[in-house]
Order: C-alpha cells, then structure tokens, then sequence
C-alpha cells in the first residue's frame, strides 16, 4: 500500500512576519521542484496569511500549530477552526510542547481534533512518550492510552496525520534510532489496526518526530512503516529543509 510521505516544518515561536515572508521565499522555489512527496510549513499564527499569499495554489501545503474546540466567543487569545479552514490545510494538534507548557490533556486535544475535522483542516496529531516513561518500559501503554483518548474516532477522518514523538528526541538533538522509531510506529499501526481495520491503519500516514535532520532523515525514510517527519529546528533552515524533503522525495517520493 503506497501512502504519500510527508514532511512537515513546525517553525513553532520564530520568525517575525519579516523573518518567516524571506524564508518562505528562499524555500518555496526549491521545494516546488521537488514532487513525490507532500510539503507543509508551519509557521506562527500571524505569519499564516503572508504564507499563504507567496505559496498560494503551489503544491507546498501550510499548517498552524494550534487550534481552539470551541466555534467563537469569549476566548481571549485563541484562534478557532474556522479562522483556519481555508487559510490552512493542516493543523498541529497534541505537540508535546502544548501538553507540557499549556496544560493540554487528552481530553483537549480529542476536542481539537473533532473541531479541526470537522471544517476540513487536517490534523497532525502527536503523540509521543516522556524519557521517564521509556526508561520506565511504559511507552506502549503511553501511545495507547493517547491514542485511545484523543484519537480513537477521529484520525481516519480528513486525511487525519499521526505524528510519533518522543519528547526526550524533541530539540535536543538525541534521536531515536531509524530502528526504534520504525518498531514504535509499528505498533501504531498495530495497534489502529486492531481497532478500525488493517484498511485504515495502511492508509493512515504515521510520522517520526525528534531532531530530524538533513543527516538522519534518510534513515528514517527507509524505514517501511515511517511515512515522513515532523521537523522542528531543522525546518527553519531553508538549505536543510530542501535537504530533508530531496531526500525523502528520493527514498519514497510517489
Ligand atoms: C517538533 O517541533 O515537533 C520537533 C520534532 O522539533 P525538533 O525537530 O527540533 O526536535
């Protein structure tokens, strides 16, 4: 079953509007070259619509790194579902960084990602285990009861991404093995499988995440069960942004 692989850039808390409009510009030729495989940039909310404007209808694909459940109202701060249906094609749901720093619970998150499908955006939903948990033997346990709660019924619907990743690989430059990664997201897999189907577990594209780089993404591309990555640090550097997405074209590009 050939599953489009996908690398995505989360840019997180960087770049101005300045910043993020020049490197989309240094990227977007580049990476409309390069075919095979889906393109997304992330950059901060307030850089979305400049985004949008320079990548227009090309086939580089733009995600937010954040959404609210909750359709409008008295949110100060907040940005819903809708403001984002339209202007984005994807969104980042469950990054560790918002479950450690914003208090997001399973719970939450299953609400992000039911308002987020249900206008069309796609989530790329992360889930991953703390250090102590894998030192601790409990990340099989931990990635299911993830997935049980926040994505049990959802992550089949709107094209719907799951990203696997270990919060100890996450900036600070100690990634999994191509081997660790494959075996966990192999369980993913499994574990999708069991509950909706072995059709919608091939189907569903599952993600490595963790210090990906122009120097290990092709480890991680070669792997049968990995479709792509999620890169942070990585994907704020044009020339290796263009790297990790010519060699995921090259490995697995459809
Ligand atoms: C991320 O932000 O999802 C991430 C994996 O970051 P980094 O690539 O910097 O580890």
């Amino acid at each position: 079953m050939s599953r489009t692989p996908l690398i995505a850039g989360n840019w997180k808390m960087n770049t101005t509007i300045e910043e993020a409009v020049s490197l989309i510009k240094t990227m977007q030729p580049g990476l409309e070259k390069l075919r095979g495989v889906e393109k997304v940039i992330c950059p901060p909310f307030i850089s979305l619509m400049a985004a949008r404007a320079i990548i227009g209808g090309s086939t580089v694909k733009l995600g937010a790194q954040n959404v609210f459940y909750e359709e409008k109202g008295a949110f100060t701060g907040e940005v819903s579902p809708a403001m984002l249906a339209g202007l984005c094609d994807y969104v980042i749901i469950g990054h560790s960084e918002r479950r450690q720093y914003f208090g997001e619970t399973n719970e939450i998150i299953e609400k992000k990602i039911k308002a987020a499908v249900k206008v069309g955006l796609r989530p790329i939903f992360c889930v991953g285990e703390t250090l102590e948990e894998n030192e601790a033997g409990q990340t099989k346990e931990v990635l299911g009861r993830q997935l049980l709660a926040s994505a049990d019924r959802f992550y089949f619907l709107g094209g719907c991404v799951i990203a696997y990743e270990p919060v100890w690989a996450i900036g600070t430059g100690k990634s999994a093995s191509g081997d660790d990664a494959n075996k966990t997201i192999g369980f993913i897999r499994q574990f999708i499988s069991k509950r909706h189907g072995n059709g919608i577990a091939n189907t569903v594209r599952i993600l490595y995440g963790g210090s990906v780089n122009a120097a290990n993404i092709a480890e991680y591309m070669r792997k049968s069960d990995i479709d792509g990555a999620l890169v942070g640090g990585a994907s704020l550097r044009a020339d290796e942004f263009l790297s990790i997405v010519k060699q995921a074209s090259d490995i697995k590009g459809v």
